[in-house]
């Protein structure tokens, strides 16, 4: 414990009353509408609870909107990472099969077993 320095146990004490006071609300000019919106001293003390250091950028209905087109955006990605499975009669032995691909019209497929022929 440090307690032969005065300034120490100074800086220490105004800090805690800092911190247990109400946070005054700021005004932030939204980067998205360009809307000023009310940072409440309430969210101001939700973000230090979670240690969020950084003040939004973007009022309520930007940052969800913002969010929606991040989800969309995730979406869409999954969609294209899904692999097709494509059901097919094999054009050989007529046994049905599925492809990872969309077969072009007229083009014979083959299951696994025919195609290894
Ligand atoms: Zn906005
Ligand atoms: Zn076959």
């Amino acid at each position: 414990m440090i307690t032969s320095d005065p300034h120490n146990l100074d800086n220490d004490g105004s800090l805690a009353d800092q911190g247990t006071a109400a946070l005054p609300d700021i005004p932030i000019l939204c980067i998205d509408c360009k809307q000023e919106f009310i940072w409440t001293s309430g969210e101001r003390s939700f973000f230090q609870q979670k240690g969020l250091v950084n003040a939004p950028k973007r009022c309520k209905p930007c940052k969800k909107a913002k969010n929606d087109r991040v989800e969309a955006a995730l979406a869409a990605a999954d969609g294209q990472r899904q692999k097709v499975a494509v059901r097919v009669e094999c054009a050989s032995c007529g046994r049905e099969t599925t492809v990872p691909f969309y077969p072009s019209q007229g083009r014979p497929v083959l299951c696994r077993e025919c195609f290894r022929k």
